[in-house]
């Protein structure tokens, strides 16, 4: 059994769904020649392992070490660790192969979050920086113009912030758009929000009409659909819509972003509406000014921040269709672990 793993050539190891495809032959690759020149190395005994114990063997990185304060990392604060895991797929899992890793220069420095580490996923992080940049490239906002802002998914984790942010550039009026009374209170007496309308109660456009007597300037779109439909035919000349998303549609085969109804559409054009697409990922350069804005209204007070948190990674996909189906107020969270020691 030794003698014919022996016979491995280096080239000979091109693992293939946890198993080499020439590893089947190897033993018409060997000699005994070879076989007496080679001494076992590291590798005959990893492969050794991995056949009598049906494992496969990987590699796994983990943090050896913390750079220091002030310190720049350093290959030493990585350590590159083999585990085993079983050779075979049993009924129900999937075998993946990682292709390749980000490593973002991402800022986790816990100062900025006051410890809060979950809002780096949330506030401090990709939907506070959506919702700020958003309103920034898109929004057009001008202080002192009395602009009024509505927000639709308003009490989301990109909705909830984006209100709040448009009245901290400058919007005179925000109001909201979200799914329950428990929500819709929450926008006005905790989130600063003027008005808040819950669309699955009412008249929408009616509501809308009492919320904006001035009409809408800025329109920070979530959820598209019907919705932003009757938004939309509310808007005012030469205004903005932010097309963040449009959940309303994620499950429906449309291509994005769904186009408008023609009537809706027309309006759009007639009133001049702009309705660019949107993606955050496409302002990288503004990742770094944008988080430490987002960190510093937290810190004075000025930018509150919610979440929903569900505990045990067994329950993602529960906490994931609780979002879609509006269960969350703020950016939904699944705590894995609160014990931050290695
Ligand atoms: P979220 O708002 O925290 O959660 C989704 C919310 O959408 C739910 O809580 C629910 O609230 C609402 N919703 C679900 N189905 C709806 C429907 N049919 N009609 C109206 N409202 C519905 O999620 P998020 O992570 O902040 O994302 C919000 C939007 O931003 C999504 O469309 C997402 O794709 C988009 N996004 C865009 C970018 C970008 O770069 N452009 C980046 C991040 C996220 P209710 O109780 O109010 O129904």
């Amino acid at each position: 059994m030794i003698s014919w793993l022996h016979c491995f050539r280096p080239e000979a190891r091109q693992y293939h769904g946890g198993r080499s495809m020439k590893e089947k032959n190897c033993s018409a690759l060997g000699s005994r020649k070879a076989e007496r020149e080679r001494v076992p190395d590291k590798e005959f005994y990893r492969n050794l392992v991995r056949r009598l114990h049906r494992v496969m063997i990987v590699q796994q990185v983990v943090l050896n070490s913390r750079p220091g304060k002030n310190g720049n990392p350093v290959a030493e604060n990585f350590r590159l660790e083999e585990v085993s895991i079983p050779d075979t797929i049993n009924e129900g899992q999937v075998q993946v192969k990682t292709l390749y890793l980000s490593v973002d220069p991402y800022m986790v420095d816990p100062q900025l979050v006051d410890g809060h580490l979950s809002y780096f996923l949330g506030a401090i992080g990709m939907p506070g920086l959506t919702s700020l940049i958003g309103v920034q490239e898109k929004g057009h906002v001008s202080a002192g113009s009395n602009q009024t802002m509505v927000v639709s998914g308003a009490a989301g984790a990109c909705g909830s912030l984006a209100g709040q942010i448009g009245h901290l550039l400058g919007c005179s009026r925000v109001v909201g758009i979200c799914g329950t009374q428990e929500k819709c209170l929450i926008l006005t007496s905790e989130l600063g929000f003027d008005a808040a309308i819950n669309y699955k109660k009412g008249n929408v456009a009616e509501q809308l009409r009492e919320s904006c007597p001035a009409g809408v300037d800025i329109y920070f779109d979530n959820v598209g659909g019907d919705i932003s439909d009757t938004v939309i035919s509310q808007m005012n000349q030469n205004s903005h819509i932010i097309l963040c998303g449009q959940i309303s549609q994620y499950n429906k085969d449309v291509p994005y972003p769904p186009p408008l109804p023609p009537a809706i559409e027309a309006i759009q054009k007639e009133r001049n509406i702009t309705r660019e697409r949107f993606l955050v990922l496409n302002y990288k350069d503004k990742f770094e000014p944008g988080i430490l804005q987002l960190s510093q209204w937290f810190k004075e007070g000025k930018l509150k921040i919610k979440e929903t948190v569900i505990n045990g990674l067994e329950n993602m996909g529960a906490a994931f269709q609780s979002m879609m189906t509006g269960g969350n107020i703020g950016k939904q969270i699944v705590c894995i672990s609160k014990d931050i020691s290695l």
